[in-house]
């Protein structure tokens, strides 16, 4: 028989009153999976509510689980100038990841970036959809494979499926496209930062 999972998932956190301020201050005593342990704390959302564009990424970095923001390292920068190319303003977007909290494992010194699990991303899952509620965007862009399939199911594909409007009723246009950070990791920065800013401009 399998082991029983121990963790609650977030959805035992919520707070009674989904308001920002309070979704904000209940995240930091989540303990729905076991990614709590390791990080330095939950990084939430950032943006105004009734943002236009809502960006969903997939986890904090080392960066932003240091500085408590979503998208200040290097992914984020990249983010930063692609918005920009697209026509879009990202101080009128709120941006967040589908898990708050940093997985990561150990490389020497470094902290690397893990994968969370499909268990793990299930768990957090209410942190987003009451993002997303909250905010109320026209746009929902998710960025990555763990973003999409968290939201629109574990079959979903990115690479066969972006940049283009999806089915689904989280918002008026739905639609996924890569992570910034795989533009990072590339051989071809070039050509992959052209296909996130083209992705981008569906939203704009
Ligand atoms: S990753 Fe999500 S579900 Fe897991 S402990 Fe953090 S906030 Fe809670």
């Amino acid at each position: 028989m399998p082991a029983r999972n121990p963790y609650p998932t977030a959805a035992a956190f919520m707070p009674d009153r989904l308001t920002m301020s309070a979704l904000r201050e209940a995240v930091q005593h989540c303990e729905g999976c076991p990614l709590y342990a390791n990080a330095t704390q939950a990084v939430f959302g950032e943006g105004k509510l009734g943002s236009d564009v809502m960006l969903v990424g997939e986890t904090p970095g080392d960066q932003e689980d240091l500085a408590g923001a979503p998208f200040v390292g290097p992914a984020g920068k990249l983010l930063d100038r692609a918005l920009d190319e697209a026509g879009i303003d990202r101080s009128k977007t709120y941006v967040t990841n589908a898990v708050k909290h940093f997985k990561w494992r150990s490389r020497g010194a470094r902290r690397i970036h893990d994968k969370p699990t499909w268990t793990e991303q299930m768990a957090c899952r209410p942190w987003v959809e009451a993002e997303i509620a909250l905010v109320k965007p026209r746009a929902l862009v998710l960025m990555g494979a763990t973003a999409a399939q968290s939201l629109l199911g574990k079959s979903f594909r990115v690479t066969q499926n972006r940049g283009t409007p999806l089915d689904s009723d989280l918002a008026e246009l739905v639609t996924a496209t890569i992570h910034p950070s795989a533009v990072l990791r590339s051989d071809d920065r070039e050509a992959m930062f052209a296909g996130l800013v083209a992705d981008l401009r569906i939203a704009r």
